[in-house]
């Protein structure tokens, strides 16, 4: 840990969900804000490390499952028969049957090099690759979740590492099948490893609780994770209503959709994150919104998969809280999931700037990045809300030599870096006031590079 505050002198930077200039922003040694001033004289400024761009406040990736970066582009051939998410699913099985603590150490480590770099600064690990690849436990049963902070450590990276309760293969089965050996857990094994994740330097490492899905935890489990995260404050994610089929499945065993058997059969509160509440009535959104519980959405894997859209009008009249998540990872660029978010809507309702209309301000980007940054909080359980005094001092700098920024208007800066591609790069990105990113890479970027392209080949050579 430093042993002092550190200053930052920036030209503009986005406070309170609007640009400032002159902004001096204050990190104290525990890597977080003591004190944002905009409008800061020069002699304010002197002495402050100068930044060289805009500044906006680092992003979360609620939604990761890290070992997924390794079939990114490599499910995407038509095969005989439908090709839908399940069918997507065995093929990610291949991955995540084979996948070692290296080579995930790997992959997750240049997964993290790459959100680090786009902006991203605390990533939850939606983590259920508990058992060896013969489905026996590991000698050390935090094997593969150490794999993951070790691959956080190596980058900078924050992590929210969770835990995923896995115990059946769907509604009213009696476990998990053959190919699904590495998720077994129980309430107390996903407990164990929460309670072993070795706490990061300036809280950068952290755990909470995940359920899989209604159709992999039956209702007493929940129950038993869901009090479990409640005496320990934990946030808790569940993947809640991604597919029609879930549905379909849930209704037939339980005589309810998901999200509503899950508000009222489990104490949801402002720690609960539902990932993927695709498939949702307007009356189940707003119930989510009653209940103080956040939706995870992402828009990238969601399209990948042919999941659906999600109904953001409904859910925004309902008040609802969101965060963003890259899930499968088939794009590391937050830039992306909100252009998606926003272009999904345009082309359902034949409409422009709908995230502008149904969040209330003029700009859909600075809509769309104010509440995807408001999620992220709930997401992790962690100070993560911004440029403000007491959250953690997590911020990217803005390349404005980038193609998509040159000679954009000041109060423009953010509707071009989400609706103008290819992405603007990054200069910097600081992680609880350290320096994370230099001139648009991650230190050590070679290494990462050889260590995944050597896993890669294993996996699929
Ligand atoms: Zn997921």
């Amino acid at each position: 840990m430093r042993a002092e505050a550190k200053r930052y002198a920036a030209p503009q930077a986005w406070v309170n969900g609007a640009w400032a200039q002159d902004v001096l922003l204050t990190a104290g040694a525990d890597g977080h804000w003591l004190n944002i001033e905009a409008n800061a004289t020069p002699e304010a400024l002197r002495g402050a490390e100068r930044l060289n761009g805009p500044v906006l406040p680092g992003i979360v990736n609620a939604h990761s499952h890290a070992f997924q970066r390794a079939i990114a582009g490599l499910t995407e051939r038509a095969g005989a028969g439908q090709d839908d998410f399940w069918r997507w699913r065995d093929r990610m099985y291949s991955a995540a049957l084979r996948i070692t603590p290296d080579q995930l150490e790997a992959v997750a480590a240049l997964l993290y090099a790459e959100l680090l770099q786009a902006g991203y600064t605390q990533v939850c690990e939606f983590h259920y690759l508990h058992k060896a690849t013969d489905g026996k436990p590991y000698a050390d049963p935090l094997e593969m979740s150490l794999a993951l902070a070790r691959a956080a450590q190596r980058t900078g990276m924050g992590l929210t590492l969770l835990p995923t309760l896995y115990m059946r293969s769907g509604f009213g089965a009696a476990g998990l099948r053959e190919d699904q050996r590495r998720f077994a857990s129980t309430p107390d094994s996903v407990l164990r490893l929460a309670e072993g994740v070795p706490a990061g330097a300036e809280g950068c490492v952290n755990a909470g609780l995940a359920l899989h899905s209604l159709r992999a935890v039956d209702a007493a489990a929940l129950q038993e994770v869901a009090v479990a995260s409640q005496a320990r404050g934990m946030a808790v994610h569940i993947h809640i209503a991604e597919q029609t089929q879930e549905v379909d499945d849930c209704l037939a065993a339980t005589g309810q959709r998901p999200i509503d058997w899950l508000l009222s059969h489990a104490p949801v509160d402002a720690r609960w994150n539902l990932v993927h509440a695709t498939q949702s009535t307007p009356a189940e959104l707003q119930g989510v919104s009653r209940s103080g519980a956040s939706v995870v959405i992402c828009p990238s894997t969601e399209a990948n998969l042919g999941d659906g859209v999600f109904d953001l009008p409904a859910y925004a009249a309902a008040g609802g809280r969101w965060s963003i998540g890259s899930d499968s990872h088939v794009t590391r660029s937050w830039q992306e999931e909100l252009r998606l978010l926003e272009y999904s809507q345009r082309l359902a309702l034949r409409q422009r700037n709908i995230a502008a209309r149904v969040l209330g301000g003029p700009s859909s980007a600075d809509m769309l990045f104010s509440k995807a940054l408001a999620g992220g909080s709930a997401a992790t359980s962690l100070p993560l809300g911004g440029l403000s005094v007491g959250q953690r001092a997590d911020f990217m700098v803005l390349d404005t030599a980038s193609a998509a920024l040159l000679g954009v208007p000041a109060d423009h800066v953010l509707d071009a870096m989400v609706f103008s591609s290819p992405d603007a790069r990054l200069d910097a990105v600081f992680v609880a006031g350290q320096r994370v990113v230099s001139g648009g890479q991650v230190p050590g970027w070679p290494r990462l590079a050889a260590d995944f392209s050597r896993a890669m080949k294993t996996l699929w050579g």
